[in-house]
């Protein structure tokens, strides 16, 4: 009689065994808690074991993109940005936060040769793009000089606590950057609030905290620049890493029947072409964002020897052309798991 009782016995503690482990494999994040934000979507993730409520990271994280909106914003006329803009030669006093957005944005002109450029305003404008008139037809030659006279980040002027700009007519545009930075300010902001376990997305600029959960890293999916609804792989980020994307197919202008991407070259005064879309891994969101947006524009052989001096940049580009596909750095292929489709479309650089 003792052995049923027994078995008995030890089938329910098997049972309550494998249910305790089975709920553990069943905890997952939190579904995205998505929201409006520097004119794109935004959203917020918790892990599974995160101490600090989804409702007070959304909080945390909302306030302080509104917060940078309206020191930043192009489209506020009161931000610092805009009153800089309309400022002409004048100094403008501006805030810690603008101070240090600015200064970053001025390193990356200096380490990626031009190719990034705070003050491609006039330009990004003349070819219809934030808050230009969309153009009729092509800028013709001299409407291109004359707006290129009035590009160069060197021209900014930053001191303590005022910046001024040494040339009439120029227009700072942080659209390359300043999504990453709110992600990395929202991101301290919610590590303040104790939060461990996080992801942060602003229109593609993520940064994560922690995981998801303890057995697990976020992964996010790379989309396919071809095909809006589908992947090519995903990555998988390590905790405190940051992922950002800058392609041709979200934000275009057609100019007599052809697409021109919202991203330009300051070398040539024109939209880059031949560059469907860059995904960057990078310790934080603003070197992501900085990143991608210079990788699209000098491409894939002089950005993966620009990366030789930046260790810790990781990049995957996929050029507008057929055959499709994915070429990589060393270092991406390691975190990036191909759909089938892709996997044989996968080529590793040299370093
Ligand atoms: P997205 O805005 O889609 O995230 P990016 O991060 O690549 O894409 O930024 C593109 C924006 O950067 C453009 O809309 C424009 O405001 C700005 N931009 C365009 N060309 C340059 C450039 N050469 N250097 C710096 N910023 C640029
Ligand atoms: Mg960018």
């Amino acid at each position: 009689m003792k052995h049923p009782v027994l078995n008995y016995g030890l089938i329910f503690c098997l049972c309550a065994v494998m249910a305790a482990v089975g709920c553990r494999g069943r905890q997952e994040a939190t579904p995205p808690r998505e929201f409006m934000a520097m004119g794109t979507l935004a959203s917020i993730r918790t892990g599974a074991d995160e101490m600090v409520s989804p409702e007070t990271v959304e909080r945390e994280v909302r306030a302080e993109f509104a917060d940078l909106e309206g020191r930043l914003s192009i489209y506020r006329p009161d931000s610092e940005i805009s009153r800089l803009n309309a400022a002409g030669t004048n100094p403008v006093a501006i805030s810690p936060a603008t101070r240090v957005i600015l200064k970053q944005a001025i390193h990356y002109g200096e380490v990626s040769g031009g190719a990034f450029d705070v003050t491609i305003g006039p330009l990004v404008r003349l070819w219809g793009f934030s808050g230009g008139k969309v153009p009729r037809g092509l800028p013709d030659e001299k409407a291109l000089e004359e707006a290129r006279k009035r590009v160069g980040f060197q021209l900014i002027i930053l001191d303590a606590s005022r910046v001024a700009m040494r040339e009439p007519g120029m227009f700072v545009d942080l659209g390359g950057i300043a999504k990453g930075y709110a992600v990395d300010c929202a991101w301290t902001r919610v590590q303040a609030e104790g939060g461990q376990n996080v992801l942060i997305n602003l229109g593609g600029n993520m940064r994560v905290m922690g995981r998801p959960a303890s057995d697990r890293l976020w992964r996010v999916g790379v989309r396919n620049p071809f095909d809006g609804d589908s992947v090519m792989g995903h990555l998988e980020l390590v905790p405190g890493q940051a992922v950002a994307t800058s392609g041709n197919y979200e934000r275009f202008m057609m100019i007599e029947g052809h697409r021109y991407a919202h991203i330009l070259d300051p070398r040539t005064s024109r939209p880059v072409e031949g560059m469907a879309g860059v995904t960057v891994l990078a310790p934080t969101a603003t070197e992501a964002d900085a990143w991608s947006t210079i990788l699209f524009i000098v491409g894939i052989e002089a950005g993966q020897a620009l990366l030789a001096d930046h260790p810790g940049i990781e990049a995957l580009w996929v050029p507008d052309r057929e055959p499709h596909e994915i070429r990589v750095t060393p270092g991406l292929a390691k975190v990036f798991q191909p759909v089938p489709e892709w996997r044989g479309l996968l080529k590793i650089n040299h370093p």
